[in-house]
């Protein structure tokens, strides 16, 4: 089987929509959303991916959008099942990468015990597509060997991060969700002993109308001198400062 092989009747496809410009999807991504029975998405995919898709497939909104409850995952499994169980050919779509900070595994999980067939379609996740746009290369010979990828929600749940241990092992770390958290997070890797002139880029709503690229240093976003809107992408580390712009 070829990953960009049409789906069965009954068979669902996890595919990542990558960070926002149809551009940036997989051939297996364009293959499956144009010829599927039935797209269930996220918030962040947005009109013009979702456009992408069959004409005559039912789009089910599965996600948080300003003000209006979320879906429970248990729903969205749910309904993938169900959709499944009866026949459709379902393209479960979610922004970036699916398996990452995308819940994707738990979706896998919940279909593989109701013996649902299924297929992953890896996409391209905005800690890495944001920076690339913003010229900004995740990793450089002369800054680093490792990177972190983070959820700004490790601030409001008991953290797991040992914030000292991140800050000797990781040079970089490229953050999720971090719109809100970023001045708590930055005062954090202040207080692990990251230098105060670290640099640091905010990437909005990459590869979508509206994407707007800020930078400045921890210390400045510690102090709320930068801020960030939902949704961005926030590279703290030297790479930052190998920028080379590509386009305006
Ligand atoms: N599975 C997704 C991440 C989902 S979590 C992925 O792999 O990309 C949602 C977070 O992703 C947002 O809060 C933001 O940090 C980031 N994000 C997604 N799309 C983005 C975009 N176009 N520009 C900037 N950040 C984006």
């Amino acid at each position: 089987m070829k990953l960009s092989d049409l789906l069965s009747a009954g068979e669902v496809a996890l595919v990542g929509a990558g960070p926002g410009d149809p551009d940036l999807l997989t051939i297996a991504a364009r293959n499956l959303l144009a010829d599927c029975d039935v797209i269930v998405h996220d918030a962040l995919v947005p009109d013009a991916v979702l456009e992408m898709g069959a004409v005559d497939a039912e789009r089910i909104f599965a996600g948080k959008r300003g003000g209006r409850p979320s879906a429970s995952q248990e729903d969205i499994s749910a309904t993938l099942i169900r959709l499944a169980h009866d026949g459709k050919r379902v393209v479960r779509l979610k922004g970036g990468d699916p398996f990452v900070f995308g819940r994707g595994g738990e979706e896998i999980r919940a279909l593989a015990a109701a013996g649902i067939s299924f297929r992953i379609i890896p996409g391209i996740t905005a800690g890495v597509a944001a920076p690339a746009m913003a010229g900004i290369p995740l990793t450089d010979r002369t800054v680093n060997s490792s990177l972190a990828f983070l959820t700004g929600h490790e601030v409001n749940e008991a953290s797991r991060i040992d914030w000292a241990s991140l800050v000797t092992a990781f040079p970089v770390i490229v953050l999720y969700m971090g719109a809100r958290a970023m001045p708590r997070i930055a005062a954090k890797l202040l207080d692990a002993g990251l230098d105060a002139a670290t640099p640091v880029a905010v990437i909005h709503a990459a590869t979508l109308p509206g994407e707007e690229i800020t930078t400045g240093t921890l210390a400045d976003a510690a102090a709320l001198r930068m801020t960030a809107k939902s949704p961005s992408i926030v590279v703290i580390g030297d790479v930052v400062a190998a920028r080379s712009i590509w386009r305006s």
